[in-house]
């Protein structure tokens, strides 16, 4: 089993298999994807190869993130190889969901256990603005297929920020009322690129939490392969809300998870200062040899992702590793 030098044992991998993106969101990439040189991402040869790595090393969870992932024509190879990876239980995916109900079939043929999608608003005009286009109804058709599967769990990612959709809290409750997802609201989260953004929009997660506290929402105890939300529960709601509060204090102590980046590079934490080299070993070395050398980086593993103290690391946006 991975463990750091602080006991946090990692359990679950988040994999990303692109940076390209095609949304502009307003905290990531507000001027598009830029293409600076060319790169080639992770092949599926090497993603097996991270795949059996991590979980002989104790991975059960594997999410696949982007940029946006399902740019990638194989997207289906992918998760069939991360699910066929003995050891590994679940896989999931965060995707901006543009072409939902034209390919969650192909990814749940392909073993998909859960699926994330980000929607920052609920209300059409305001999603355009944020993303940059003009697909909430599309995803939203998605969703409902989604949550009609009986072996998929749903779950929806809202950033919130305090012009846009943060005057929505009630409209987001009120989806979740009749619909059995579970709605995360993530805390923004500065970044190299997005300071003055940070600034202006962000919320903290505690609001949010008091007002479900006193709105008869409660706390659910977290399995240890969670991700970093705190969920809570309603008895009159289908749904439930998570909040991931990264500002809050020992966000990190119940770190869980490590990154590899499309370019195969671990990273230790989202906002380390730089990534490990994988990609010679991946190609070269057989999972022993690569877990022998995965092993001996975790002393490199930091307490905390100091973001409070607004050290945002060689973090210039999300896209880059997957959030
Ligand atoms: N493109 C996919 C998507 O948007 O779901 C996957 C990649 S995206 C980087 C993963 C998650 O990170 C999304 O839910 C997104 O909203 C969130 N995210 C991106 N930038 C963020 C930021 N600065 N603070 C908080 N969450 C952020
Ligand atoms: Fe793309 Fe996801 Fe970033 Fe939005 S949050 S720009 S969908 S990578």
């Amino acid at each position: 089993m991975l463990t750091d030098t602080f006991g946090r044992r990692f359990y679950y991998l988040r994999l990303s298999i692109t940076d390209v993106c095609n949304f502009r969101c307003q905290y990531c990439l507000p001027d598009g994807y830029q293409c600076d040189h060319d790169r080639q991402f992770l092949t599926l040869p090497e993603i097996r190869n991270v795949a059996q790595t991590f979980a002989s090393l104790g991975t059960e969870k594997i999410r696949i993130t982007g940029g946006e992932p399902s740019l990638r024509k194989d997207l289906p190879e992918v998760i069939k190889t991360c699910k066929q990876t003995p050891g590994i239980k679940q896989v999931a995916i965060t995707t901006n969901g543009y072409k939902l109900p034209e390919m969650l079939p192909q990814w749940i043929d392909a073993g998909l256990d859960t699926l994330n999608v980000s929607i920052d608003s609920l209300d059409t005009k305001q999603f355009n603005l944020i993303t940059g286009h003009d697909k909430l109804d599309t995803i939203l058709k998605g969703i409902d297929i989604a949550v009609a599967h009986p072996n998929l769990k749903v779950k929806v990612n809202t950033v919130l920020m305090r012009n846009f959709n943060y005057q929505s809290l009630e409209q987001f409750l009120a989806w979740v009322k009749g619909m059995p997802i579970s709605l995360r609201f993530i805390e923004l989260m500065q970044t190299g690129d997005n300071t003055t953004f940070f600034d202006e929009q962000h919320v903290q997660g505690e609001e949010i939490k008091q007002y479900l506290l006193a709105n008869g929402w409660s706390e659910q105890i977290r399995e240890k392969t969670a991700g970093p939300a705190q969920e809570f529960y309603h008895p009159d709601y289908q749904g439930t809300i998570g909040l991931i509060m990264p500002y809050s204090k020992d966000f990190c102590a119940t770190c869980n998870r490590l990154r590899v980046s499309s370019l195969g590079k671990l990273h230790l934490c989202l906002f380390a200062e730089h990534g490990h080299e994988l990609r010679e070993l991946l190609t070269e070395a057989d999972s022993e040899t690569v877990a022998a050398h995965i092993t001996s980086l975790m002393s490199d593993k930091k307490v905390s992702h100091f973001l409070q103290d607004k050290l945002t690391g060689a973090t210039k946006h999300l896209a880059m590793l997957g959030g």
